[in-house]
């Protein structure tokens, strides 16, 4: 049980542009993830095997994207033979992937997300390190018996769960939200600063991937927010099939405008389901007494709409 298998999903690891010095002028989801791997000679000798699932910016990520995504992964993790599984992916919905997968992986294989923040012709590229970094936590992971999710990135290693973007233009560009790193990992691949205990992942499968998305959308409170995008949702589903769900990304500790809560009770009145997030950085929401919707915890309002997708499809 030694062989890696890197799926890759597109993302400015694999993009490309004109001049290595203008590292912000490219095109994300160029190069095959064949490519990546041969661009990392530290992955010569490592039993490695390259599977290109999709290839896109991931800002268009898509429920279709992760359906495949699951085939895949379904597939190579239950081979015994593979050890684990990098992905490669962009970093704008990484945490939203990230999360998924944490819900939905079975089985105790380690799943290692990675990105890039510079585009693989750049004089400073970061995705050959990264990727070299991943793979390497696979090996290490699979050998201290620690399954489930984790993105490494810059050196880092994030839980699944947990792991969000936190700096748009940063090499270190992601963090916990307000949790620490599960651990760091160095350009020779030993780990420190090791949390315990490691998360296991979900296990709830792949099955639920086979469903059609139901509709879920995010809404943010904010000056002025008077719910006049929930009342156009409204009207929008009455003609064009069912809002099945409404993610608040309010202020602070998930609070909304007032103007937005009153549209909300008719929402809520016509069978949507409304769960509150943030959208400060850290620290989440938490669960209150006399809350009318629900909190979601510290996942990011992008992580909280899959979280209710999957409880709509009965996750
Ligand atoms: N737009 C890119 C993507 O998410 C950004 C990146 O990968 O850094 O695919």
């Amino acid at each position: 049980m030694q062989n890696i298998v890197i799926l890759g999903t597109g993302g400015t690891i694999a993009g490309t542009g004109q001049d290595p010095e203008r590292s912000w002028q490219y095109k994300a989801a160029q190069l095959s993830v064949a490519q990546l791997v041969d661009a990392v000679p530290e992955l010569r000798h490592v039993p490695l095997e390259a599977v290109q699932v999709a290839q896109v910016d991931s800002k268009d990520m898509s429920w279709a994207v992760w359906r495949e995504l699951g085939r895949e992964l379904q597939k190579h993790l239950a081979r015994e033979d593979v050890a684990g599984v990098v992905i490669t992916h962009g970093t704008d919905t990484l945490d939203e992937t990230a999360y998924l997968l944490h819900r939905l992986v079975d089985g105790d294989k380690p799943v290692v997300l990675t990105a890039a923040m510079r585009p693989a012709t750049a004089l400073d590229a970061d995705g050959p390190g990264n990727l070299r970094d991943a793979v390497r936590v696979v090996q290490e992971a699979a050998q201290r018996g620690l399954g489930g999710v984790v993105a490494v990135l810059h050196g880092r290693i994030w839980a699944g769960a947990q792991v969000r973007k936190a700096c748009s233009s940063e090499l270190d560009a992601f963090d916990g939200g307000g949790k620490p790193p599960l651990a760091l990992v160095d350009d020779q691949g030993q780990w420190s600063n090791v949390v315990t205990p490691w998360p296991a992942s979900g296990g709830a499968g792949w099955q639920v991937l086979a469903s059609p998305l139901p509709r879920v959308e995010i809404i943010t409170s904010h000056a002025d927010a008077d719910g006049w995008l929930v009342e156009a949702a409204l009207a929008h589903a009455r003609q064009n099939g069912p809002l099945k769900g409404l993610v608040l990304a309010g202020t602070g500790h998930g609070t909304l405008h007032k103007g937005l809560e009153a549209v909300l009770a008719h929402a809520a009145a016509q069978g949507v389901t409304i769960w509150r997030s943030s959208r400060v950085a850290r620290g989440g929401v938490g669960s209150r007494e006399g809350d009318v919707f629900a909190a979601c915890g510290d996942l990011t309002p992008a992580q909280a709409r899959v979280a209710l997708v999957l409880y709509l499809l009965g996750v």
